[in-house]
């Protein structure tokens, strides 16, 4: 068999992948956090890791996943340090209160940040389950929230302060001291040095104040104001956003090395570097062997915003008919270290690979498919293997089916690897409140009709104070989530 490489961040060059305990390979993503709708670029990073673990299970791996779901509600040190900055979670729950008071959404106490985060980790996990990531149907620790591990995220800051990792600025909060772990730098390229010298961004003076380095990050921050705190030896306050994932990955998954971490590029610097350099200083040991990151998704050839109008949910698309098959294969078939160009048209021609192999599927039964030794199947784990070659992988198979092969058993085994088969309606609760907004604009259609402008306004007013975009055409009215915050 081909050996397995993988492309390593953390070494920049491809390497023979060996788990520590094989067959067992343990995994942690950086997960979603839930103030929003994960949109399609966080979903790239997310489908990516699927893929990774399908492969890795069906050549023989038992992959122990785990997804960490980030609901607390950080300011950046920037808003930090500005003072004025509201705190994302708040800003959600402001939303939410709005969209629940007009009917389109039904979260119980838009008040409770809690609530708030748990609506949203119900939203995304509906949109895991439509695309087929296996992680929605895990077990729910091995989607750990960080509200539940701050526990065990005192007690790591504890040992880095115990370690001299990390001390107590004269504000009260609790930093990590960069200049006490001489290997940072080692995943970004941003060393110490580097930093100095301007790279990695904008350290402006007020960043600065109560740190030692401004590059030093912040652990633990006092305010007892926050919507959201905990008891510390420190004060009441809230966890840093680095250490969650230091903290989590390592009690989720039992060990203190894990084997993969994976995350979107822009999770590199800081977030991934500041992981490292908690964990290394709170154990000492090798942190994660296999550094995998994502590269960018654009849309139409433009950077993803919502001012371009070229923003997406998952969602937004199944909204709009779009097949959750497509989207998976869409979002899957451009190699994870090549920025993703998302385009309508690469949609569709994702759709037509789908519907064919639907087609030749359809006559399969399902009983007769064992393990098989096909020449398709070992092209199609060759191209994987090396660094999870997608493109060699999806060729391999439609150069296949271009010779009408009699068997094709092989195409249903080679999908439980990219999963794409089974993807299915996206099935929600929240779809009740697709049926509240469908209704407002039914009423609001009613009211054009009667030249009852002032009423249609006032409606149109009240769903764009809950999020939703209102857009009305010659073909009529639609509608679409606008539920981002930043
Ligand atoms: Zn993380």
């Amino acid at each position: 068999m081909t050996p397995i490489r993988f492309y390593n961040t953390l070494t920049n060059q491809l390497e023979d992948f060996a788990p520590i305990d094989p067959p067992v390979v343990r995994m942690y993503n950086c997960g979603p956090t839930v103030y929003d709708f994960a949109h399609i670029g966080n979903f790239r990073a997310f489908v990516f890791a699927d893929l990774l673990r399908r492969f890795l299970e069906f050549t023989g791996h038992e992959v122990r996943q785990v997804m960490n779901i980030t609901d607390v509600g950080h300011m950046t040190e920037d808003q930090l340090a500005d003072g004025g900055g509201q705190d994302k979670m708040e800003l959600a729950a402001q939303r939410l209160k709005a969209a629940k008071k007009s009917g389109v959404a039904d979260v119980e106490n838009p008040d409770d940040p809690f609530a708030v985060a748990r609506y949203f980790e119900k939203a995304f996990i509906d949109d895991a389950r439509a695309l087929r990531l296996k992680i929605a149907d895990d077990e729910a620790p091995r989607r750990p929230r960080a509200t539940e591990h701050v526990k065990q995220m005192i007690a790591m800051i504890e040992k880095l302060v115990a370690a001299d990792h990390a001390y107590v600025a004269g504000d009260g909060a609790v930093y990590y001291d960069v200049s006490s772990f001489p290997q940072y730098g080692k995943l970004s390229g941003n060393t110490l040095d580097k930093l100095a010298h301007g790279a990695g961004g904008r350290v402006s003076e007020t960043d600065t104040a109560g740190k030692r380095n401004p590059h030093d990050f912040l652990l633990w921050k006092p305010d007892a104001k926050h919507l959201m705190k905990w008891d510390s030896p420190w004060g009441w306050g809230y966890p840093g956003w680095h250490i969650e994932c230091s903290a989590m990955s390592m009690s989720a998954l039992g060990v203190e090395t894990l084997d993969i971490h994976t995350g979107g590029e822009d999770n590199i610097f800081p977030h991934h570097e500041c992981e490292i350099a908690q964990s290394c200083g709170a154990t000492g040991k090798a942190f994660a062997r296999y550094w995998m990151h994502t590269r960018f998704l654009m849309v139409e050839g433009e950077k993803m915003s919502k001012s371009k109008g070229n923003f997406y949910t998952v969602r937004d698309l199944l909204k709009r008919g779009v097949d959750p098959a497509a989207l998976r294969l869409e979002l899957m078939r451009t190699h994870y270290r090549s920025n993703m160009n998302f385009t309508m048209k690469g949609l569709e021609d994702a759709h037509r690979m789908v519907e064919r192999w639907r087609a030749a599927a359809a006559g399969v039964d399902a009983q007769s498919v064992a393990a098989g030794d096909s020449d398709v199947e070992r092209d199609f784990v060759a191209a994987l293997s090396d660094d999870l070659n997608i493109s060699g992988a999806l060729g391999a198979i439609n150069k296949w089916l271009n010779d009408s092969p009699d068997d094709l058993s092989p195409l249903v085994r080679m999908n439980s690897v990219l999963g794409v088969l089974e993807a299915a309606e996206l099935e929600t609760e929240t779809s009740g409140d697709d049926a509240a907004i469908d209704a407002k604009v039914q009423q609001m259609a009613d009211a054009r009709a009667a030249k009852d402008w002032a009423a249609s306004d006032a409606i149109r007013d009240e769903l764009t104070a809950a999020g939703i975009e209102v857009q009305i055409s010659k073909q009529g009215i639609t509608w679409r989530r606008k539920m981002t915050l930043d």
